[in-house]
């Protein structure tokens, strides 16, 4: 009998694991897909550098990510796109910094806003949007405004600019630890969760069915029933969302109600390599209202770096181009693309080695990018959390409330939390 079953092999899963497992406890991971790793996921096929597929950064320099590095022997490279981020306004891109007057103006008033959302919490809880709206006095709200904030800061929240509550961000900033800077990881994250795993139970192509939580604890999969004294559920809230996993009794009203408060939206990268670099140094982090709205170069910091760029979409944006063939969807972005590096498209169609899409809202394993709360919702994040009858446990980016959601690093805390929650049952 195990002492716990894990359900998924993510960042949440695996180091839940890693920590029951390390203090004796007879635990196993059970795993839909043929890899770990979830939404962390290193390809080390299209190019002569890992390719991050899913996660790519590490968001702070003071995150747990770190200390496992460190151990694994493993290198953090420092990723600078922040300070070269880069607006377009045709015919040319700007500097955040160099932006025209007075647009430039009124962006920092939106800027310093956001960066205050931490210490000036509304009273009530409203979207993101009517909170930047409300706290840029001097300035004027506008389209151009909207699109700004939209794209540099809902997607990369993954979700619409009217569909992010303040008080989780603000909740979030509150207790935000992480650290400023942003890195990525010179092996990719695959290579850390692999030595991260090492010696653990796994069991992979294991899709769970039924979670069993009161009489005999266990799970169902297509090979049976597997029992044990606890649970813990790791997947993304969204795949909670849409009752892919049935919970036997139902779960409770309460959990239920949390689970359906949280929203997904797609995510979606487009990667193109070419032969040549068509685009400078400087050009790290490049933005747009366009469709493939945020550009940025994998390889940055790299010696001998491949010429490859990376759009990453999400929200409305990915859930468009996904709906599109492939071809065409990378027709769009490279088209894009040609328009803000200002070249012409045959040049950039005959340079392209290769390209390719990485949808996430459409992996049945994923259902979408990472989790975020409507206004109105924001308890949700930390009563998804809570423990059931000390019996089912949950983790995952979505539930990471002390910390950083939507991340590696919180989905790898939240998973040490349901750890030692776990490890308090039985003492
Ligand atoms: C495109 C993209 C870019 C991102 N960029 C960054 C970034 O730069 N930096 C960052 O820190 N974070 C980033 N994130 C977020 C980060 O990837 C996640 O927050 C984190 O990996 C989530 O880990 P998790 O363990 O909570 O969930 P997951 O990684 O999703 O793990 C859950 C596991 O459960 C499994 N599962 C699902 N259903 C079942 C079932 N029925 N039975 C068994 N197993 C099941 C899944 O296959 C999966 O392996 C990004 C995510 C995406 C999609």
């Amino acid at each position: 009998m195990y002492d716990c079953i894990i359900i998924g092999a993510g960042a949440a899963g695996l180091a839940a694991g890693r920590a029951l497992h390390d203090s004796g406890k007879k635990v196993v991971l059970v795993e839909a897909r043929d890899r770990i790793g979830g939404r962390a996921w290193t390809d080390t096929t299209l190019s002569p550098i890992p390719l991050e597929l899913g996660a790519e950064f590490i968001h702070g320099e003071h995150v747990i990510t770190h200390a496992l590095l460190k151990q694994a022997g493993m290198r953090a490279m420092p990723a600078e796109r922040a300070s070269h981020q880069q607006w377009f306004i045709p015919p040319i891109l700007h500097k955040l910094s160099a932006l025209p007057q007075p647009l430039r103006d009124r962006w920092a008033e939106v800027a310093s806003a956001y960066a205050a959302l931490g210490e000036q919490q509304p009273q009530a809880d409203c979207s993101l949007r009517d909170y930047l709206a409300q706290h840029t006095p001097t300035a004027r709200w506008d389209e151009s405004l909207e699109q700004m904030a939209d794209v540099l800061l809902a997607q990369t929240c993954c979700a619409p600019l009217s569909g992010l509550s303040a008080w989780d961000l603000a909740h979030e900033m509150q207790v935000d630890r992480a650290g400023k800077q942003e890195f990525r990881l010179e092996q990719g994250y695959t290579a850390l969760l692999d030595w991260y795993s090492r010696g653990l139970h796994i069991r992979l192509n294991t899709p769970v069915r039924t979670v069993h939580w009161q009489g005999e604890i266990g799970i169902t999969t297509d090979d049976g029933f597997i029992p044990a004294q606890c649970l813990l559920v790791t997947v993304p809230v969204a795949i909670l969302r849409a009752g892919t996993i049935q919970f036997h009794p139902p779960l409770p009203p309460s959990k239920q109600q949390d689970i359906e408060s949280f929203r997904t939206e797609p995510a979606t990268k487009l990667i193109y390599h070419f032969r040549n670099q068509h685009w400078t140094e400087a050009m790290r982090y490049i933005c747009h209202p366009g469709v493939a709205a945020r550009w940025w170069t994998p390889g940055e910091g790299r010696s001998n770096a491949p010429a490859i760029i990376t759009a990453y979409l999400t929200a409305e944006r990915a859930r468009h181009i996904d709906l599109l063939e492939e071809s065409e969807a990378l027709a769009l972005g490279l088209n894009e693309l040609a328009n803000l590096l200002n070249r012409p498209l045959t040049v950039l169609q005959a340079d392209l080695i290769q390209a390719k899409r990485v949808s996430w809202g459409t992996d049945p394993y994923a259902l979408g990018g990472y989790a975020h709360l409507p206004p109105g919702h924001a308890v949700a994040r930390q009563r998804l959390a809570d423990p059931v009858e000390n019996v089912l446990y949950f983790a995952g980016e979505a539930t990471a409330h002390d910390s950083n959601p939507q991340t590696v690093h919180g989905a790898l805390e939240s998973g040490l939390r349901a750890a030692r929650e776990i490890a308090d049952r039985s003492a």
